[in-house]
């Protein structure tokens, strides 16, 4: 690693002066005009005009997705940066995804657990000029997924400590009353454990220790260094930025400029660049030359509340919600006045309650449209939300928080052969029907960083083939082929009335555990995936659900397979059949080493020494590695 280090030093060293990597990790910078300055893009004070405004000190508004950088209005590319850094791999962002995978890539990993045969940790930057600021996301997840994370994590040394979950259900509630003759009352109950996140647990669980101010043993544990400050750049196609020089590869690596709030610039150069700036990476391009379909949103209006329980009968309950069980789905709309406008657009464009009972009478409820093309809109949201909890009896008497969900589903996989690595969001990792993208991003840092780590230790550096491999890594032909089947999931549901998505879930829980399970998964490593993960399993998976559905859904499902087949043609017969193969990956393909017909042109360099004609012919063979050199 040492040696290699020094080889790519020296080698950097005769390199013009932007491509260099320097010893200096001095952070001291130019401050910026005030235009420059100006156009930074702060994201955690943008406020959003479809919010209502803050009426108490403690009521929290948040905007959940990143705004687009201010890159492409503003030149950069006349300032001069003060400081420089270097690093092996340098992670953009600080979200779960960026902070997942730069522990995983810093860590001391236990090399007998892993495979791993690194002498050393590669030296991990992480860049975010929101670096301090909180996660504002619920995040919630199956119990038996954290801990296959857990187990994985350890094998990098990185134990997450129980503080990471704040609070455990052991069973999950559904309500899907009030068609196919099931009761509005009936609750179906999923004998699976869910759990709350501790959003702020986790996040300090994934930082060094010099960067937060740490609460429980095991935080802190997180070896990368920090950079507050952002990318200012845009792909104006692959592996091409705007401003120009705001990245730049080479054959060794990458040169980037970040920018912190105060306006300083600071050159980074790195070996390996990791964008998860989130699902609208600006520095990630999408794969716009296969047909692929756009995504769908997931829309949620939440609040995290405390009830009134004066008058509710039974304390075990917030009006139908059991407090010791997470309500993962009410799908019911008897809370609309029959026939008026309301109820009708409840049945075009469903949404349903999502339900956390929390400590004494805080509960976090949750308004939530699955997926939607366009969005269902925040207020639309909302305001089932209150009519639902008006209709159950249930009075809030304080407002803790507010969260407003805005998850892209679906849509391009990343470009292919982009230099940049994109995790996370940043690569489309969200399952594209249900949203969920903690687990995901978290199991899937595993292999990422050990494709990573493997080829930083490798004899010969190659960015290119370190950027395909850590792609292939996350999107392996077969988990493509995975990816595509639950695409199909995510465009049927997003046609589906409330009566279809009723049934849908009705017969969907009642699979066995392991088949629902694993495709609410969907990931390498996470329990239950290897119901889905080859074309057979996800074959029987599809014959066994249709079996479970109600006739006129099945028969919708079985339409809906037949067009689906004809509108976008391979995709979901190669994902349930071994006949059309695996989906195109990432993997990197060798660049040749020889040019044209070296027969050809030794035979020509024979003939040319023999030819009797002394006339300089205008082409040149030259023998030198059989390239041809005009
Ligand atoms: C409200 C909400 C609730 C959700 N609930 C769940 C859930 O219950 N379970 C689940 O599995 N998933 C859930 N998700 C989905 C998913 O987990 C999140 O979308 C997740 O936060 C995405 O992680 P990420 O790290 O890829 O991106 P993000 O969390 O979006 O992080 C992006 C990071 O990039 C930084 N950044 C942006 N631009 C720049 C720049 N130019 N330079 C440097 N840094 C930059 C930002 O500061 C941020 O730190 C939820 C999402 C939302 C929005």
């Amino acid at each position: 690693m040492a040696a290699l280090l020094f080889a790519v030093v020296a080698v950097a060293a005769s390199l013009p002066s932007t491509n260099a990597f320097v010893a200096s990790t001095s952070r001291k910078g130019v401050v910026l005009t005030s235009s420059t300055a100006d156009a930074y893009s702060d994201l955690s004070s943008t406020t959003n005009p479809a919010l209502p405004s803050p009426n108490s000190s403690r009521r929290q508004h948040r905007i959940t997705t990143p705004l687009a950088a201010t890159a492409a209005t503003t030149d950069f590319s006349s300032l001069t940066p003060t400081s420089k850094d270097e690093c092996d791999v340098l992670v953009i962002g600080s979200g779960p995804a960026a902070r997942a995978i730069a522990t995983l890539l810093a860590s001391p990993i236990n090399k007998s657990a892993n495979g791993d045969t690194s002498s050393s940790s590669p030296d991990i930057l992480l860049a975010d000029a929101n670096y301090d600021n909180r996660w504002f996301p619920n995040y919630g997840v199956w119990q038996d997924e954290w801990e296959s994370i857990r187990t994985m994590f350890s094998t990098f040394n990185q134990p997450l400590n129980n503080e990471c979950i704040e609070r455990t259900w052991e069973v999950t509630d559904c309500f899907f009353g009030g068609s196919f003759d099931i009761p509005v009352q009936e609750r179906m109950r999923l004998d699976r454990p869910y759990c709350r996140v501790d959003r702020d647990a986790l996040r300090r669980t994934l930082s060094p220790k010099d960067e937060v101010e740490t609460k429980f043993a095991g935080e802190g544990s997180a070896k990368y260094r920090v950079t507050r400050a952002n990318h200012i750049s845009r792909a104006t196609s692959v592996n091409v930025y705007s401003p120009s020089g705001s990245i730049l590869h080479d054959e060794f690596g990458s040169t980037i400029l970040l920018q912190s709030k105060n306006g300083e610039i600071t050159q980074v150069r790195a070996k390996l660049i990791v964008d998860c700036t989130g699902h609208e990476s600006s520095i990630v391009l999408k794969d716009d030359r296969c047909k692929s379909i756009p995504p769908g949103f997931q829309i949620a209006y939440g609040f995290l509340v405390k009830v009134d329980e004066s008058s509710i009968p039974d304390a075990n309950f917030v009006g139908p919600y059991y407090k010791e069980a997470m309500t993962l789905f009410d799908y019911r709309t008897d809370h609309f006045v029959e026939n008026s406008e309301e109820e009708y657009k409840a049945n075009k464009a469903p949404t349903f309650m999502y339900a956390m009972p929390l400590d004494s009478n805080r509960i976090f409820f949750e308004e939530t449209s699955l997926v939607a093309r366009p969005a269902l809109s925040f207020q639309e949201c909302k305001e089932r939300c209150m009519t639902r909890l008006k209709h159950l009896g249930i009075t809030v008497i304080d407002v803790e928080e507010e969260e407003y969900c805005y998850i892209p589903m679906g849509g391009p996989l990343p470009a292919k052969d982009q230099r940049v690595v994109g995790f996370g969001g940043a690569a489309a990792m969200v399952h594209p029907s249900t949203g969920y993208h903690l687990c995901r991003a978290m199991m899937g840092a595993g292999n990422v960083a050990k494709a990573i780590r493997d080829e930083l230790q490798g004899s010969s550096w190659n960015p290119d083939r370190a950027a395909a491999r850590a792609y292939d890594a996350i999107w392996s032909p077969s988990n493509i082929a995975q990816r595509n089947f639950a695409v199909f999931g995510g465009e049927f549901l997003m046609k589906q009335n409330v009566v279809g998505l009723r049934g849908f879930f009705d017969g969907f829980f009642k699979l066995p555990l392991p088949l629902w399970g694993g495709f609410l998964a969907g990931w390498p490593g996470l329990p239950n995936n290897d119901r889905h993960e080859t074309w057979w399993a996800r074959l029987v998976y599809g014959l066994t659900f249709v079996s479970k559905l109600p006739v006129s859904v099945a028969l919708d499902m079985l339409g809906s397979i037949a067009a689906y087949c004809i509108t976008e043609g391979v995709p979901l017969p190669q994902s349930v059949t071994p006949l059309l193969g695996l989906p195109d990956g990432y993997e990197y393909k060798e660049k040749p080493t020889t040019v044209g017909d070296v027969a050809a042109k030794a035979e020509a360099r024979k003939m040319l020494a023999e030819s009797a004609v002394e006339e300089i012919v205008p082409v040149y063979f030259t023998e030198e590695d059989e390239v041809l050199v005009v």
